[in-house]
Parts: structure tokens; sequence; C-alpha cells
């Protein structure tokens, strides 16, 4: 993999450009990829953003999001546009297979693959250009970097700040987490200056739900939620069951693992989801706990050092009980 400033030149020379992420986009996958999209479609590239699978309504409402393609339920029309795509960008993913059914394709497809991401361990033999960087916030602060040492600032306007804003956002648990830097406050000063209002992007995001999902949110938290104070961990399993009785759709139970991390003395939070094909694991952890390493390791994922997610095709009672087995291996490292 090159590094991303030799494929500075090759910006201005239109093409067509295909922009995609990790399934189940989240703020900063979606972000990342339309906030690229509307600096690019700039220089007269034919930019189409694919998604692997579908999204959380409280993405609706971004700038372009109409114009994404869900392979899940476009998949001949994606399939067309990646084999005729000169350049194809992969924001917020490390390995292929964080793209489902779209990995295949992506590897088959002839184009230059660019690598824009910000997890740890990336396949990096996969892509000719890229960046990595595991000490950055978010990769909508690699794009913002990207358009600003590409020497393309002026490109930036207000569309582009809402997508950007909304990636760093959601991923330093609003500006909350020890990776945000002095840098990502100089970027949002930037987005500011662009004319972005900040509260209506909260809004958007964190307050747009359906009344169901706070009564599931209560409901698991009651009723699902084990703390184990001998191993300074807490976890959630989640069936089926529980997710159809609350009308649980994609995106609802984002950040639910977050609360266990706000019980005095929990360093390792995490949460099952019995989804449709798999069982997926989320884990999150404050100071040095390594999740990414966990679910490496165990759990067939990756991630970062405090976040990480993970996946199982078990069911979710064995995948559950092997997680209760493992967790004594940790007890010092946790204490
Ligand atoms: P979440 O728990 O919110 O799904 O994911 C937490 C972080 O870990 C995100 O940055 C996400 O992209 C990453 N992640 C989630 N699942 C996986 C996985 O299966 N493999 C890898 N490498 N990263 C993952
Ligand atoms: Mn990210």
């Amino acid at each position: 993999m090159k590094a991303i400033n030799h494929f500075y030149p090759l910006l201005t020379q239109p093409k067509n450009v295909v922009v995609t992420m990790h399934q189940k986009p989240d703020g900063d996958a979606m972000g990342s990829s339309l906030g690229l999209y509307h600096f690019l479609i700039q220089f007269g590239h034919t930019v189409t953003v694919i998604s692997p699978t579908n999204w959380a309504k409280f993405l609706q409402w971004m700038p372009g999001i109409d114009k994404v393609i869900d392979f899940e339920t476009q998949q001949h029309k994606a399939q067309t546009i990646i084999a005729e795509a000169d350049i194809i960008f992969c924001l917020d993913f490390n390995v292929l297979h964080r793209t489902k059914h779209l990995a295949k394709f992506i590897e088959q497809a002839n184009a230059e693959k660019i690598l824009i991401d910000h997890h740890q361990e990336p396949q990096i033999q996969a892509f000719a250009y890229g960046i990595s960087n595991v000490e950055k916030s978010s990769t909508c602060e690699m794009v913002y970097d990207f358009i600003v040492e590409s020497g393309n600032a002026n490109k930036l306007n207000l569309t582009i700040a809402q997508c950007l804003y909304t990636g760093v956002m959601t991923d330093t648990g609003s500006f909350r987490f020890p990776i945000t830097s002095a840098a990502v406050h100089k970027m949002v000063a930037h987005l500011k200056e662009l004319g972005l209002q900040h509260s209506i992007i909260h809004d958007n995001i964190y307050d747009n739900f359906l009344e169901n999902r706070l009564r599931f949110t209560g409901f698991v938290l009651l009723n699902r939620m084990d703390v184990l104070y001998e191993y300074n961990a807490a976890i959630m399993s989640i069936s089926k069951q529980d997710l159809q009785q609350f009308n649980i759709k994609t995106g609802d139970t984002e950040g639910l693992v977050n609360y266990l991390l706000t019980i005095e003395g929990i360093k390792f939070a995490a949460i099952v989801i019995d989804r449709e094909e798999e069982r997926k694991w989320s884990f999150r952890s404050k100071g040095n706990f390594d999740v990414n390493i966990f679910a490496r390791k165990h759990f067939e994922g990756g991630g970062h050092v405090n976040a990480a997610g993970g996946r199982s095709s078990d069911t979710l009672k064995n995948t559950t009980n092997k997680f209760y087995e493992i967790l004594k291996e940790y007890q010092q490292q946790l204490q």
C-alpha cells in the first residue's frame, strides 16, 4: 500500500469512483463516505456510494444518503458499478470481510483500491494506496485531513462539514473519549466557520428515535444486564425475541453497550445481540484493557483498543456461555 499522498495527483482526473464502508454503517462510516462523495464530485468524478447493508434511520437526514446504494437490495446494479469502477475508496474498515457479501466483488474488481481507516491491523496488501492511523479519532477526521493535505481545503463546504462532523462526533462519544485530540477540536472549529450548526446534528442522531427504542433500553437494562464485579465487567445478552417484542430495527441497539461502562468500577463491557444471520458482539473498555485483542482472539472480530466488535455463528446461549468461560482468564488483567 503506497502512502495516500501518491494518490493526490490522480484526484483531478475524472474517473468512475466507488466509495464503500463497513456493513451496518455507523455515523463515521456513512459520514466519511458521504463527506468524501461531496468532495470528489467537485472534480467531475462519477461517484457512487455503496453500503454493504442497510443503515440506521438516524442517518437518513444526511445529505446525499438518498443516492446511496444498499448492496443487499440492489446487488445487480452495485455489481455493475463496481466492475466498471476505476477507483474504490474503502472507508472505516480494516479488512475486506467487514463489507460482508460485497467483499468478493471488491476483491475481484480491477479498480485501484484506496484505504482510509483508523482500525487496528489493516489488511494493507489489499490496497494500492491508503492511510491507516489508529491514533485518529475517526475516519471523518482522516477524510478532513485528506482534503486539506491534498491542497483542497477550498473545496470544503457546509454539506461536507455536516457529514464529517457526524462521524467525528459519534466516534469520539461527543468529544469525550481520550482519542479526542486538539486536532479534532481545530477541525470542528473549521467546520463551524463553514456554517455548521452542530446542535442540529446531535438532535438528528441522538434525539430522533421512536418510543419503543427507549422502552426496549429500559427493558434490557432491567432484565438482561449482568454485572460481574469480580471482573469489573458487565454483559448483556439480547435475544431475537427481545428485538421482536420491541420492534427493534438496525441502529436501535447502537450505544447500548456504553450504559454498562457508566457503573462505578466497570472497565469492560460486552453485549451480544442475536441478529438474523449471526450473533454480533460489541465490546467496550476503559483504560488499557484491549478489546481489539480480545475480540480478535475469541470472537472473529477486532476494532480499537477501547471499542471493538465480533461475531459468532453459534447459538446465543453458547456464545454467551463461552464469554463467561473466557472471562475467567482475564480476571487478573481486569483487576
Ligand atoms: P460496534 O461495537 O459499534 O459495532 O463496533 C465498535 C468498533 O469496532 C467500530 O469501530 C467497528 O467498526 C469495529 N468492529 C465492529 N465489529 C468488528 C469486526 O467484526 N471486525 C473488526 N475488525 N472490527 C469491528
Ligand atoms: Mn470509525
